[in-house]
Formats: structure tokens, C-alpha cells, sequence
């Protein structure tokens, strides 16, 4: 089996990474950058982020595990001291893969035939740089609404704990195929009027975002900030790619949720 350890890069998470990569290759696994089985992210949930773009183009083959070397996160859900029960465990391919959903964003110009194509793991985002953002939201092919407001937050179920959550959204369990769009400071009066709720779509639903004003758009996906000029429209859907996780025990999403919100557990800290 091949591997690679992606650290945050501070001192605590490259020495755990010096000692998994010495305990992995005794064990006989191969450090393979270019196209690993699986993915050891150290560090914190944003670390795992990163590992997962950098192999986007491998979903269908790599799987992904991670050690958190701050708090508890949610993809980042081993502790250090765990780092040699779960590398004997790797290497004994002790372990079941796991899929949660993604999202695809498609972003299309006003003057150009190619488009832009992302997947995120927690979401992406539409604000205007300037401006009071101003879109038409379709769904489906009909008109829905027209948001006026700060933007726009298009979620995965694993990714309805991060913004989302922060935003008002749902909690959603990561086994629905599912995407959550919420408001980000919707203006609401007489004149301007949204639903105020978060949305829930199911896969093969599609949420089309039209600019009614101003062609320039920071999007985000997931840490990334982009920004993207003469937009026409960004279309957003469950995509068909999933992620890969490594299970090695039962910690329930629920559990998680619990843990990182309610009241920690000191066996998870
Ligand atoms: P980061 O790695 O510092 O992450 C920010 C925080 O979000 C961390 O505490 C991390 O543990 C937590 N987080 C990330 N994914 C999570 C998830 N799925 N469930 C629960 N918590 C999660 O910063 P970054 O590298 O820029 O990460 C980008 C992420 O930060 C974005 O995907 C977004 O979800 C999150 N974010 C949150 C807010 C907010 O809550 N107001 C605002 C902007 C971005």
C-alpha cells in the first residue's frame, strides 16, 4: 500500500509526521506523493482540506484519515497519541472506507466557452467584492428568488458543521446525498424579500445563481478564495465524486457533533 503524510507544517505536526512515516515504511508501505492509497492528514480539519485538493483528481482511489494536532475536528478526529495504534492499523489494512457527498460548482463566463469545474468538501461561497451582492437564485430551471445581501453558502452534509453552522443552517447527516444553501445577511423588507430559511435540495437537484448586478464575484471553495470576473451564472449540485475516508472504529457523526459543540469528551480532546 502507498502513502503520504500531509502535516500543517508546525513543530508538533512534522515531528508526529517524521514518526508515522519511519512506523509506515518499517511496516513495508511505500511513501508514493503522485498517487497514494492513503492520505495521513496531521494537523487540523483546514490540513485535511488541503490533502483533498491536492488529490482531487484521485477520489476514486484514495482515501483519506486524519490526526488533530489542536483541538478535535471533524475530519481531523484521532488524537497524537493514537499515532501508533493507527499506523499498525493501516498497515494491517484494518480498516473500512467511509464516502461522504461533495459539491460541484460550476462557474461559466460571459465571454468565454470553458467554464471552471471545483469540488468542495464543506462549501463554497458568492460575495461581491464591492458591492451588496444581487443575484437570481433558480432552482431547478425556475426562478426562485432574487438575494440581496452579503452572499450565499452552498454546504455539503460534512460541511454543515463549518459556515453553515455559523450562518444558521441545518445540521445535515453526511449519508444524505443532500446540499444546504444559506443566506449570508439577507436584506429583507418591503421591497427586498427572500425566504430567510435554508434550503435542503437532493441530488440531482440544481441551484443556478444568475448576477443581476455586477459581473466580478469572490467564490469560495472551502479555504480556497477565488476571485472571478464576467461571470454569467454559477451552478451548484451534488456531484457524482465523493470522498474517501479510512474507518478504523466507530466515532458517529452525532458523537462528533456532540463532542466539538455540547461538551467535549475528554477521551476524544
Ligand atoms: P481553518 O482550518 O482554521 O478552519 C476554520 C475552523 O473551521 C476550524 O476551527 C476548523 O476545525 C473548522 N472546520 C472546518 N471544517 C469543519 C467542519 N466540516 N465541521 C466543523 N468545523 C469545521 O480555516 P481554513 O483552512 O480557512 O478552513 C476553511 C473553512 O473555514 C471553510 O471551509 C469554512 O467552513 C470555515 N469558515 C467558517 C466561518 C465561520 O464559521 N464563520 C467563516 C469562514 C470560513
Amino acid at each position: 500500500m502507498k502513502f503520504f503524510i500531509q502535516s500543517r507544517n508546525d513543530d508538533l505536526s512534522n515531528r508526529l509526521m517524521e514518526k508515522a512515516k519511519k512506523y509506515l515504511v518499517d511496516f513495508g508501505l511505500v511513501l508514493d506523493e503522485e498517487n497514494p492509497d492513503i492520505v495521513l492528514s496531521i494537523g487540523g480539519d483546514g490540513t485535511l482540506l488541503h490533502a483533498f485538493h491536492k488529490y482531487k483528481h484521485l477520489t476514486r482511489s484514495v482515501a483519506f484519515v486524519g490526526i488533530h494536532t489542536g483541538h478535535l475536528g471533524f475530519y481531523a478526529d484521532w488524537k497524537p497519541a493514537e499515532i501508533e495504534k493507527l499506523v499498525i492499523s493501516i498497515a494491517q489494512k484494518e480498516f473500512e472506507v467511509i464516502e461522504y457527498p461533495l459539491l460541484e460548482v460550476t462557474i461559466n463566463y460571459r465571454h468565454e466557452e470553458d467554464s471552471s469545474v471545483y469540488l468542495a468538501v464543506n462549501e463554497s461561497t458568492v460575495k461581491s467584492p464591492d458591492v451588496t451582492l444581487v443575484m437570481d437564485v433558480e432552482l431547478n430551471g425556475k426562478p426562485f428568488e432574487r438575494f440581496r445581501g452579503d452572499g450565499l453558502c452552498m454546504s455539503t452534509p460534512s460541511g454543515s458543521t463549518a459556515y453553515n453552522k455559523a450562518l444558521g443552517g441545518a445540521i445535515v447527516h453526511p449519508s444524505l446525498e443532500a446540499m444546504q444553501l444559506a443566506e449570508i445577511a439577507s436584506i429583507n423588507n418591503r421591497v427586498f424579500r427572500t425566504v430567510g430559511s435554508s434550503l435542503v435540495l437532493p441530488k440531482h437537484h440544481t441551484c443556478l445563481l444568475k448576477p443581476v448586478k455586477g459581473p466580478d464575484f469572490m467564490v469560495t471553495i472551502d479555504h480556497l478564495h477565488l476571485l472571478h470576473k464576467d461571470v454569467q451564472s454559477i451552478k451548484y449540485r451534488v456531484a457524482d465524486e465523493k470522498i474517501r475516508f479510512a474507518r478504523f472504529r466507530s466515532f458517529p457523526f452525532w458523537q462528533r457533533v456532540h463532542d466539538s459543540f455540547i461538551d467535549s469528551d475528554l477521551k476524544n480532546d
